[in-house]
């Protein structure tokens, strides 16, 4: 320590004052954060990276800028940690006071120190042990955690909201969101505010299901409040205004099919105008004509919703697409900003919804102030800015037969984060340009009845794996100016599924790659400026803190999303082989001085040759059905495997009756998230099994 006095102090004096001053700079070192509204509405700080979108305005922009545009070439591995027996990491880790708090597979929360990646604890919910048979719906992805005060929060695969110490890893509550009958699951991120966690649910296409939210107290997890996103049976009685107010926009017996409307990821809370919005999901099926054959809107899918965040009452709605019959969701992160627009100040939402278009919302009254196409569109040709209703092209609802349609039910953006620089004012958009096609023909209508735990749209849908470009690109990186809503840049992409960004006041830009990369660009020009490849496609959104004066970049790398599992041969071509590359927690600074780990190379499966079984046709027509019922969202179109779960064509428990039994009816590879199908009769059971044996055999003619 420095001495500023000139004269000598007496010793015990001087030590006293040494002792005083060092413990004042320790306890300042290591006070805590309280984590509430005013930190996580905090734009400043940071150090700590507190909420799913780091602060509440879900911008994902961070204001540190050690690592800039003149030095990101020298950034380096500063460490990592494998996570072994790991599958799909999607999810965004949070870091307070220099502690990373991020959810795994199985949704194994555990917090590591930042700096170093030592694990400090691990809660396990164990998924498999507590409700096996529920992981017939949904997939083994998270894609976040929530953290308020003392406790972080997480949702389970099954339905569970759980309330977890902080400091050491305790279970503090646990309760059950979904009715454990209903194929109905959870990917997202809980969402705190105000001493409440929010959560939703997915299951729109697994069963005859109707969307909610539930808000939980965090201290307790008792329950607060639940709205519902489409309306029930009228002889029921509705549980709100909100609710009859829908009923009027739905035909014929809309309940018996659910609805759908599933709310399972873009939540934002408005700290200055104390609202909450809520991204809500497509129809369940997916198909209009049987879901409301009289038409209607079909109120409230596809839609930002704005709720009372104290009580859950309903505020003001904007819909994205009425009467929805492409899956054009508007579950999509849900972006707050104070836009200048023509010479007003306008307290704006931002959406890039599914279906193609960006939205500009003012978040004040639910105003549609402007929205143009982001991707390739169409089945409209815009939006009409006096009745703020898309104009729709005739022929895409399929009512004519086949029909080409574009975005596809894999949005031209998904749930992958697009993030706001407001030094810039570009948004960064992981976007997606292709094709799919649609045909109802041979559907009866009238008899239709989706059940639970079976996938069925009440339509034939096929993605074509077409671009929708004339140059062929598939899928692209782009920075968007909301204001002028027009393109500022673009890099085109390997394929599709590219991962969230992140943005940060340096104006550079992260993102992780489907083919591994992990890319730094200048922000403003789309730049490349560094490039390390991780080893594996990446499906999660970087983060960037601080920790004793060093800034860090973070991510996590283990394939993962629902085209990484159902998306058939197109998404296998990447080489991601199930099993075969270790998941990781990976990161970077100025000062990293760590070796990138080896990582396996890529491989395609090859199906398994066997002379043994002989394959029935009639059978494996019959196994098709069941297939595409149950086991197609994990193991892929056309049983080709994207790499989340094993490629059951290359599989040897295929060609064992007795193994087969083991692993599908029996749940022996529960632990790994393979469910035990008990209801599957002898006749269904053995159907699938000369299925997947017919597809192996095209698979090795075709590679012949
Ligand atoms: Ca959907």
């Amino acid at each position: 320590m420095k001495k500023t006095v000139s004269f000598r102090l007496p010793y015990l004096l001087e030590t006293l004052l040494v002792s005083l001053l060092c413990s004042f700079a320790s306890a300042q070192q290591a006070s805590p954060i309280l984590v509430n509204d005013a930190a996580m509405s905090n734009e400043s700080n940071g150090e700590n990276w507190l909420a799913f979108g780091r602060t509440y305005s879900e911008q994902r922009f961070s204001p540190l800028t050690q690592i800039n545009q003149s030095n990101v070439s020298a950034l380096r591995l500063d460490w990592y940690i494998d996570l072994p027996n790991n599958r799909s990491l999607v999810s965004t880790p949070l870091v307070v006071d220099g502690v990373m708090y991020f959810v795994s597979s199985m949704n194994i929360v555990r917090a590591v120190d930042a700096t170093s990646g030592e694990e400090k604890w691990n809660y396990d919910p164990q998924v498999a042990q507590h409700a096996a048979r529920r992981m017939r719906a949904g997939w083994d992805n998270s894609r976040g955690i929530g953290i308020w005060e003392d406790k972080v929060f997480v949702a389970t695969w099954d339905g569970r909201l759980i309330g977890i110490d902080r400091n050491d890893g305790s279970e503090l509550w646990s309760v059950q969101t979904i009715d454990p009958e209903l194929a109905m699951y959870i990917t997202g991120a809980p969402k705190v505010f105000k001493g409440k966690v929010l959560i939703g649910n997915g299951g729109t296409e697994n069963g005859p299901n109707r969307g909610y939210v539930t808000a939980y107290e965090a201290d307790t997890g008792e329950q607060a409040w639940r709205f519902y996103i489409v309306p029930g049976n009228p002889a029921d009685g509705f549980e709100d205004e909100a609710m009859e107010m829908a009923a009027e926009t739905w035909t014929g017996e809309w309940w018996r099919h659910g609805g759908g409307g599933n709310a399972w990821h873009g939540f934002t809370y408005d700290v200055e105008l104390d609202q909450l919005y809520i991204g809500t999901g497509n129809g369940s099926p997916w198909n209009h004509k049987i879901r409301s054959p009289g038409g209607g809107d079909n109120l409230f899918l596809c839609s930002v919703v704005a709720l009372d965040p104290d009580t859950g009452e309903y505020l003001w709605h904007y819909q994205t697409t009425p009467g929805e019959s492409w899956d054009y969701n508007s579950n999509m992160d849900i972006v707050l900003a104070d836009l200048n627009i023509e010479g007003r100040q306008v307290k704006a939402l931002m959406h890039a919804p599914k279906n193609g278009f960006f939205y500009i919302i003012d978040r004040e009254n639910g105003e549609l102030i402007s929205a143009e196409k982001y991707t390739e569109v169409s089945w409209a040709s815009h939006i009409d800015m006096t009745t703020s209703k898309p104009v729709e092209i005739a022929g895409q609802r399929y009512e004519n037969g086949t029909a080409i349609v574009y975005p596809t039910p894999v949005g031209g953006h998904s749930w992958h984060a697009m993030s706001y620089n407001p030094n810039n004012g570009l948004v960064y958009i992981p976007t997606i340009h292709w094709a799919a096609t649609w045909n109802d023909e041979g559907y009866d209508f009238s008899g239709f009845q989706a059940e639970q735990w079976k996938i069925h749209f009440g339509v034939d849908f096929a993605l074509t794996g077409n671009s929708t470009r004339p140059d062929g690109v598939e899928g692209s990186l782009q920075a968007w100016d909301p204001i002028r809503q027009q393109q500022v840049w673009e890099v085109p992409a390997d394929g599709v599924w590219n991962a969230g960004t992140l943005a940060t006041a340096s104006n550079l830009l992260f993102q992780g790659r489907a083919d591994g990369h992990l890319i730094a660009y200048n922000g403003d020009s789309g730049e490349q400026l560094w490039d390390e490849n991780l080893g594996l496609g990446i499906s999660a959104p970087p983060i960037t803190y601080s920790v004793n004066g060093r800034q860090y970049i973070a991510i996590l790398v283990g394939w993962g999303g629902s085209l990484a599992a159902l998306g058939g041969q197109v998404m296998a071509d990447y080489g991601w082989a199930y099993g075969d590359h270790t998941r990781r927690l990976y990161t970077f600074s100025l000062d990293g001085a760590a070796s990138m780990p080896a990582s396996a190379p890529q491989r395609i499966p090859t199906p398994l040759a066997s002379s043994d079984f002989i394959v029935n046709t009639d059978l494996a027509t019959q196994g098709a059905t069941v297939f595409a019922e149950s086991c197609v969202f994990c193991h892929g179109f056309e049983a080709v495997s994207s790499g989340m779960a094993p490629d059951l064509r290359a599989s040897s428990v295929i060609l064992s009756a007795t193994a087969f039994e083991q692993v599908v009816r029996g749940g022996a590879l529960a632990p790994n998230g393979m469910p035990p199908f008990t209801d599957f009769s002898d006749a269904q059971f053995d159907s699938i099994r000369h299925y997947i044996r017919q597809q192996a055999e095209a698979g090795l003619a075709a590679a012949r």
